[in-house]
């Protein structure tokens, strides 16, 4: 066994607002850091507190194609809407898994009840990319809700397995290439190693409290990216912690990107907007 280091902590790139709904902390995004293929993206929203509307908020009828968007609720609840048909609400400890590939437009909302009552709203939306050979394929929707998704208690913690497998147990979601996305809860002073494929990219949000992995500190609202180098990483709870450990295989493909479209080449970029504009990405 040998342990993994942080290579860098970021508290992301500054905050901005996605529609009029999600207030985010954009954690890295493929345009600007390295380390982090099948990772594309990761959007911090809240936490925040809305106050109750009778306005709906969120983000109105947009497109994707070329890799998945995944969202994470931990607080508040919202609403999804696409042209391949699929639709769906998702609260607390629920995951939407929505695989774009060739290509939808959605909408992405608070729910009514959430809009009518407010509160707090805090979730992460995450891009994963997909390899080219499945880019073009049909889209997908996995609803994901929290009873489905399987809970590995240890002690003074526990680690929900959304994704890949952890000692054994499989976790919830269908992905294209592999991928590990664990939501992680730990109480003061709790150790937990997390097992890593050597080779593998793995980074570590904390969304509450205080984490130490070796010498380092990782606070709330930071992300830490590590070395490929080494199959586990050892966390220290320094206070109560919710921490999103992501790790995936990394797609050695040329990744071209602008706006809602993540293809290889900038053709394929052009084709995207253009089937766009003739409606046909639905
Ligand atoms: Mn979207």
């Amino acid at each position: 066994m040998s342990n993994r280091k942080i290579v860098t902590i970021t508290k992301g790139h500054g905050q901005h607002w996605v529609g009029d709904g999600f207030p985010v902390r954009s954690m890295f995004s493929y345009g600007s850091d390295a380390g982090i293929s099948p990772f594309l993206l990761l959007d911090y929203a809240g936490p925040a507190d809305f106050k109750p509307s009778d306005k709906p908020r969120g983000v109105e009828q947009h497109p994707h194609r070329g890799f998945e968007t995944v969202t994470i609720v931990y607080d508040g609840e919202v609403e999804h809407r696409d042209t391949a048909g699929n639709s769906g609400k998702i609260g607390a400890g629920d995951v939407q898994w929505m695989t774009a590939a060739r290509g939808i437009l959605h909408e992405e909302m608070h729910s009514a009840e959430f809009t009518r009552k407010g509160g707090i709203l805090e979730m992460v939306q995450l891009w994963v990319n997909l390899p080219a050979r499945d880019k073009m394929s049909a889209p997908k929707y996995q609803e994901i809700v929290n009873k489905n998704i399987p809970v590995v208690e240890f002690e003074g913690g526990s680690l929900r397995v959304i994704a890949g497998d952890f000692n054994e147990v499989k976790g919830a979601a269908e992905t294209f290439t592999p991928v590990y996305l664990y939501d992680i809860r730990l109480q003061k002073n709790a150790e937990l190693k997390l097992p890593v494929v050597n080779g593998f990219n793995a980074m570590l949000l904390v969304l509450s409290g205080s984490v130490q992995v070796g010498d380092k500190m990782l606070n709330a609202a930071e992300l830490a990216v590590f070395d490929v180098d080494g199959d586990v990483i050892s966390l220290k709870a320094h206070n109560d912690a919710k921490v999103l450990f992501l790790s995936g295989e990394p797609i050695n493909e040329p990744v071209v990107g602008a706006g809602p479209f993540v293809m290889n080449t900038e053709a394929e970029i052009h084709q995207a907007f253009s089937d766009f504009r003739a409606g046909r990405l639905q």
